[in-house]
């Protein structure tokens, strides 16, 4: 699928992505992003230490605790929770730029965080990625290879918890086939990216 003709809109929208550990959402969050022009990432701020791979400002920023509840304190969070042990937020100021000058940004979050959004930005679409099964989670945390079994049995607990919550969400996207998943939820921002009211140019070029 080529979306290189395609506009972004004169009105962005904030999207809320969550999916248990293990379900694939980041891997299926940077297929989206290669595929949907214009979309942007919220890096958040966390208190967990950075993985091979990873790189400042680009996946989080990492803090310390102090600087963390500093941020939290003085507002500066658009939204924060606590994901296994670890402090995690979404900085406030980038987001509402984005919206403000029309941009489209996904926040990756959990459920305790994707429920204080829904509070404070009740227009985010939220989306939660489903993993095919229990096992199947199990199955990815294993061959990840990055975390002893004790974490990834704290992990699993933790999926159980965050799955049940996915009642809540606007979308489910089921990450069974990941060409599939990339096709679903790259529809899904496709389809909230042309709805009408986000598109006024096009409507006055035809309406006179
Ligand atoms: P990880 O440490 O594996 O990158 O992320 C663990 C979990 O924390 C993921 O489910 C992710 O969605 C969630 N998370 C990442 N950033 C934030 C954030 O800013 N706020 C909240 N509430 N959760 C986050």
């Amino acid at each position: 699928m080529s979306l290189a003709g395609w506009e972004t809109p004169e009105s962005g929208a904030l999207f809320v992505v969550s999916g248990a550990s293990g379900s694939g959402k980041t891997t299926l969050l940077h297929r989206v992003f290669q595929q949907v022009p214009g979309l942007e990432f919220s890096v958040s701020a966390t208190t967990r230490a950075i993985r091979p791979g990873e790189a400042e400002g680009v996946d989080y920023h990492y803090v310390d605790l102090p600087t963390f509840e500093k941020l939290r304190d003085e507002g500066a969070l658009l939204e924060h929770a606590n994901v296994y042990g670890r402090c995690y937020g979404t900085p406030r100021r980038p987001v509402e730029q984005a919206l403000a000058q029309g941009r489209s940004i996904v926040l990756d979050i959990d459920i305790v965080g994707a429920r204080q959004v829904r509070v404070s930005h009740p227009e985010a679409v939220s989306v939660f990625v489903l993993p095919p099964s229990i096992a199947a989670i199990q199955e990815r945390l294993f061959a990840r290879g990055t975390d002893s079994g004790e974490i990834i049995a704290r992990r699993i607990a933790d999926a159980r918890v965050q799955l049940s919550a996915c009642g809540e969400y606007d979308f489910l996207v089921m990450n069974d086939d990941l060409d599939t998943a990339t096709a679903v939820l790259t529809g899904i921002v496709l389809a909230e990216l042309s709805r009408v009211g986000r598109r006024k140019g096009w409507v006055g070029r035809f309406s006179g």
